[in-house]
């Protein structure tokens, strides 16, 4: 079995292993078990898919993007529209295969962490859909830049700790939620949202995210396809690895992940933590590279995008970065608005931020391939989320007297 497919020993590599303190090995113990059950389970398959089917809104579209397609002379991008998927975005896939295998466990609470508050959004709808209980701990400057999302959270029933700990921001809220978890497993499960963490996680998100890269899959061999690569934007990485996952044991098409370089290469300027930029290290239970400083801490990132935002990598990408299966490339903040706003007017459709990265980065693959290939592109998630952020960069001045004249208002 290639060591880059699933995890061997709990590593991918060199990378991934379960650091955790003595506390949490029973509950992790537990989860694996119950998940490699689940894993040859065909009833936990068929009703991952009716919920992906009745609620999600499975499969999503592949578009066709003619007119950027036209435009770039190259390979024919299509857009897998992964943001068409209830609270728009990957997320909810993750959230409903962990929320269906806590179920079988019998539990009847879920705890979550959320930076920018997505992950916090779809664990809160799924919840509500399966009847579970619901806490998401978020730290006290995310719920203050990520208002709408807090009060989506709160409407489908969840309640939103804010965690003063720290820097008060995602990595934090981790944290809080392991201490949760330590006191409350015989009941509770914890709803990582990302490709990362201690094993079991990385493969758990990846196998619940492979849904995304199965219909591709098939979408693009219906169309008969020529496919020559596939890009994706890479956070914590579960939507890169799940569009990625049935392709990892083959030599083709390229696989491109695509990081955020934000504003520059200088440390606390990006999110990038392949090419150079990011050490090995261990970091909330598992190891993998991050970006670090000279005393080994965990530096501070910056990204537009609130989703790229983080410091490390889930390790079986960032092994698949070592062993060259996956390229990586990065994409400016700028680059990233840019790609919005031509996707917004030659396609019609509004990528968010984390995605546009990736977007960015296609347009430039597909321009130096061939008409009879394609290139096809993750949008994880649509941008109505981030109508604040990009109608402060792209009509700043209209944008503010209209919220002010709401504040008026209020
Ligand atoms: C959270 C998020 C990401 C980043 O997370 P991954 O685990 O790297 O996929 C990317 N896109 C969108 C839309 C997100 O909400």
């Amino acid at each position: 079995m290639p060591q880059h497919c699933k995890s061997y020993n709990n590593y991918f590599g060199q990378f991934g292993g379960r650091y955790v303190a003595e506390v949490l090995r029973t509950p992790l113990d537990l989860l694996e078990e119950e998940f490699s059950a689940a894993m040859s389970d065909d009833r936990f398959w068929r009703e991952f898919d009716t919920i992906g089917v009745q609620f999600v809104g499975r499969p999503t579209p592949l578009l066709f993007a003619e007119n950027s397609s036209a435009a770039l002379g190259g390979a024919q991008l299509y857009i897998k529209m992964e943001g068409l998927a209830h609270t728009g975005a990957h997320k909810i896939n993750n959230a409903v295969g962990q929320a269906l295998l806590a179920r079988r466990m019998g539990k009847k609470r879920i705890i979550a962490e959320t930076g920018a508050g997505q992950h916090g959004v779809a664990t809160a709808a799924v919840c509500a859909k399966l009847g579970l209980e619901c806490r998401v701990y978020m730290g006290e400057i995310d719920i203050r830049r990520q208002k709408p999302n807090v009060f989506w959270m709160q409407m489908y029933g969840a309640e939103v700790v804010p965690v003063a700990s720290g820097s008060r921001t995602l990595k934090d809220a981790v944290n809080e939620a392991l201490r949760d978890w330590a006191e409350s497993f015989p009941d509770t499960h914890y709803l990582i949202g990302s490709a990362l963490g201690p094993s079991p996680y990385p493969d758990m998100v990846r196998e619940f995210q492979s849904v995304v890269g199965r219909e591709t899959r098939q979408q693009t061999e219906a169309l008969g396809l020529d496919v020559a690569a596939l890009v994706a934007c890479v956070g914590g990485g579960s939507n890169a690895i799940g569009f990625f996952a049935p392709y990892l044991e083959q030599a083709q098409p390229r696989l491109v992940g695509v990081e955020a370089g934000g504003t520059g290469d200088d440390p606390g300027r990006h999110a990038a933590r392949m090419g150079g930029l990011g050490e090995p290290g261990i970091v909330q239970g598992y190891k993998s590279l991050f970006l670090l400083d000279e005393d080994g801490q965990v530096q501070p990132t910056h990204s537009i995008s609130a989703g790229l935002d983080y410091p490390g990598i889930g390790p079986q990408l960032a092994s698949l970065g070592a062993s060259g299966r996956v390229e990586f490339r990065r994409a400016r903040d700028q680059q990233a608005l840019e790609a919005v706003r031509q996707f917004a007017r030659n396609e019609g459709v509004v990528f968010a931020l984390e995605s546009a990265h990736g977007g960015a980065v296609a347009l430039e693959i597909a321009a130096e391939l061939q008409p009879h290939q394609a290139v096809v592109v993750n949008m994880s998630g649509r941008g109505d989320k981030d109508l604040f952020i990009m109608a402060g960069e792209l009509d700043r001045a209209a944008w503010r007297e209209f919220l002010l004249s709401e504040g008026d208002r209020l």
